[in-house]
């Protein structure tokens, strides 16, 4: 079902080469990509964010034992008035921690706090508020109770021997509560993708170096490192490497023979510096290709001995979308098994964007919510490649699709706010 788009006729008359549009690559690049299924046994608070390579089996059932949701009084339900008001004696005390060792039989109950186990004979409890003391040892219920209210029932949350949790999913907060919970002091999870990267580009120049005419300082080594540390992978940053093919060659081999994903930033154009592409051609299965989107139409995918390469444009912007379009999808698939794409909302563009058919652009922009609830956005200033700025000062990309031909101010667009991938 891969389909090729043909770009609308732009500026010059040379005809465009097929564009591959932006889901057919990121299709190919997930058929691609295997699952990491080596796995380490972590303790819980280290596990936190991780992915589980097992399911859990609880040892235990939650609650444990029958108990009080609320503080009050334990009785038989069947010793509830069902009309007017009835009197009980009571007979001893339930704790959280300290159950009562006896029996309640008819015309009783137990003064109970709320997590303490339901006394032998009991089966439902009636909240103080709703009671009234007739003397040290008596109270008086009206009729307005149900049999069984108040009561957590043994295993209501989970049955000794299910599986609490699943193999692929990733731990949040809660999950290691239930863990802790259970017990459960280790979990056994997947081995984290290592990632390494290096920028390509003779004009670049590392913090705290001085920068001559025409250099620039390499900010997509910094760019990057912050995407991959959000996603919570094993980072190794190569530094700067020269264009020129030996030093590109030596430092792709490096990279391959410690990762399972090699990145790249800059030299996959077609300008004359661009070794990456002459290095890889000898190199395993490599793919050039030219995706139907803005920024970032370059990308090479392929394969350097078992790792995966994300080869991508130097721009900033565009590492950063493609990053999101392809290298994310891919990292999270390599990690859990499954690719979840970024939450989509719809909200009003508050002005009219121009664009042409053809490819899909990832506009930067700013949304906001007013006060019932609707959303719009607008774009961030300057949309070039490589104005990083535009990244900054965003909070979402605004969605373009290759057929739209523009949108009018007051025109519904899609969104992806950043705070769900970012
Ligand atoms: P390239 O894809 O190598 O032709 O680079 C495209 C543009 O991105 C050029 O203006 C480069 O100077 C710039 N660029 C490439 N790599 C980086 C980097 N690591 N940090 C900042 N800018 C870069
Ligand atoms: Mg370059």
């Amino acid at each position: 079902m891969s389909s090729v788009i043909r770009s609308a006729s732009c500026s010059d008359t040379t005809p465009e080469p097929t564009l591959l549009s932006v889901a057919d690559a990121r299709q190919r690049i997930l058929d691609d990509i295997p699952l990491i299924k080596a796995n380490e046994k972590l303790n819980l608070r280290d596990a936190l964010g991780r992915v589980l390579a097992e399911d859990v089996i609880s040892p235990l059932s939650v609650p444990g034992h029958t108990n009080s949701a609320m503080d009050g009084y334990a009785l038989a339900g069947s010793e509830l008035p069902r009309f007017g008001d009835k009197s009980f004696e009571v007979v001893g005390k339930s704790y959280a921690g300290a159950p009562f060792a006896g029996s309640c039989v008819a015309g009783q109950c137990v003064r109970i706090m709320t997590g303490a186990v339901m006394p032998a004979g009991t089966d439902t409890v009636v909240i103080q508020e709703h009671v009234l003391h007739e003397a040290s040892n008596r109270i008086r219920i009206d009729d307005g109770h149900r049999s069984g209210q108040n009561v957590r029932l043994a295993g209501e949350d989970i049955q000794a021997g299910s599986a609490v949790l699943h193999a692929s999913h990733t731990l949040t907060p809660a999950d290691i509560g239930i863990l802790a919970s259970l017990g459960i002091g280790e979990v056994r999870v997947r081995r984290r993708p290592r990632v390494a990267f290096f920028s390509t580009g003779d004009e670049l120049r590392s913090i705290g170096e001085q920068l001559l005419e025409g250099e620039v300082y390499d900010s997509n080594r910094y760019s990057l490192y912050g995407m991959l540390k959000r996603l919570g992978v094993e980072i190794l940053d190569m530094g700067v490497v020269r264009d020129n093919a030996d030093a590109v060659h030596d430092a792709l081999t490096e990279a391959a023979n410690m990762a399972d994903v090699v990145i790249t930033s800059g030299g996959v154009s077609v300008g004359e510096a661009d070794y990456i592409k002459s290095v890889l051609e000898d190199t395993g299965k490599i793919d050039f290709w030219k995706i139907a989107m803005k920024p970032g139409r370059p990308l090479t995918y392929g394969r350097i001995g078992d790792a995966r390469f994300f080869g991508l444009p130097g721009n900033p912007v565009a590492v950063m979308v493609t990053f999101y379009q392809f290298v994310r999808p891919a990292l999270q698939y390599m990690i859990s098994g499954a690719y979840q794409p970024p939450l989509q909302l719809t909200a009003t563009s508050t002005s009219a964007i121009r664009k042409r058919p053809g490819r899909f652009e990832f506009q930067r922009g700013i949304y906001q919510q007013d006060e019932s609830g609707n959303l719009s956005v607008g774009k961030t200033g300057k949309q070039g490649s490589g104005v990083l700025m535009s990244m900054s000062k965003a909070n979402c990309f605004i969605l373009l699709p290759e057929e739209c031909d523009g949108v009018d101010e007051g025109e519904p667009v899609k969104i992806q706010p950043f705070e769900t991938f970012v």
